[in-house]
């Protein structure tokens, strides 16, 4: 049966339980934000932000920060479903729900504002039918009171509206990790509960890319992987390559589909290194006698 699967959205409401009118990219909306509307800055001062993989990236490199550092100041985690795997919010103002870069002028990282607040009012939808392997998006408007856009007289479609946000590179480049998010969600018991590992790996892959790049170019990684020489200069030094690497890598690890091929005797070296762990474990434990 062709049913839908499942949903998530880049939409800053992503608690909002009101199923919405699913809208085509062709569909045309009436909309216009500008300085010096009366809700100026309206929308940043109650943020509920999830952010893509490439969000964090696109923010960590314009702030200079390294990605465990914007993680720690600027996000929070929260539980995408019940002991399933994380995603990560833009944390708002202490002690408040405003948005840490809003300023009088607007968007202080605008050029580099999250996926979520470029669809604003749209919301994307990315499902996946049980008959399909791949995703698709529809969108749907959020009209919110406090948004005068909706009322000025100027019509777009979603398509055009997209463009004009620069929203063909962030979906693009969050493809793999919304493939990710609804294989897992639509597999249920086939796949089974993703172990701890699993799941810390998801997070450090997507999020965490810095700490993902020490893991990837590590002696044991480099043991257990064939990476050609130069993909590994690559994955050292570019964060989109590097992070489309994680997808792949996760899609071997929490699903078994193998793109990344194992050296052939990494098993065994693996092994090895165990039973000399064990192995030298076990002598510290033997008593020395006289005691
Ligand atoms: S990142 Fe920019 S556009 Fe998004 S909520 Fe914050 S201030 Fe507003
Ligand atoms: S028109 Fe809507 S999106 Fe623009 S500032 Fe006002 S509330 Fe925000």
């Amino acid at each position: 049966m062709d049913k839908i699967t499942n949903l998530i959205g880049a939409s800053p409401f992503p608690q909002n339980p009101v199923v919405p009118q699913m809208l085509e990219g062709s569909a045309t909306i009436r909309f216009r934000c500008r300085k010096g509307i009366a809700c100026w800055n309206a929308c940043c001062g109650n943020i509920d932000i999830a952010l893509t993989p490439y969000d964090i990236l696109r923010l960590k490199r314009r702030l200079g920060l390294t990605s465990s550092e914007f993680l720690v100041q600027y996000t929070l985690p929260y539980e995408m479903e019940k002991d399933g795997i994380t995603g990560v919010k833009l944390k708002p103002v202490e002690n408040g729900s405003a948005c840490r870069f809003m300023t009088a002028d607007g968007c202080d990282v605008y050029s580099d504002r999250p996926t979520a607040c470029r669809y604003y009012p749209v919301a994307l939808l990315s499902m996946r039918r049980q008959d399909e392997y791949t995703d698709r998006s529809s969108y749907a408007l959020v009209k919110e009171d406090h948004c005068l856009g909706h009322n000025e007289p100027r019509p777009v479609t979603i398509d055009e509206y997209r463009k004009e946000q620069g929203l063909d590179e962030y979906d693009e480049l969050a493809r793999g990790w919304r493939q990710l998010i609804l294989k897992k969600k639509s597999s249920g018991p086939t796949v089974g509960k993703p172990s701890k590992r699993s799941l810390q790996l998801f997070f450090m892959a997507c999020y965490d890319l810095d700490r993902f790049r020490e893991f990837v170019t590590s002696p044991g990684f480099r043991e257990a992987y064939d990476i050609e020489p130069a993909f590994m200069e690559r994955l050292g030094a570019d964060d989109v390559e590097l992070m489309q690497f994680a997808f792949r890598f996760l899609r071997q690890v929490m699903f078994g589909e193998e793109s990344i091929k194992l050296k052939a005797d990494a098993v065994e070296k693996r092994l090895a290194r165990k039973r000399e762990r064990e192995e030298q474990a076990g002598s510290k434990d033997v008593p020395t006698g006289g005691e």
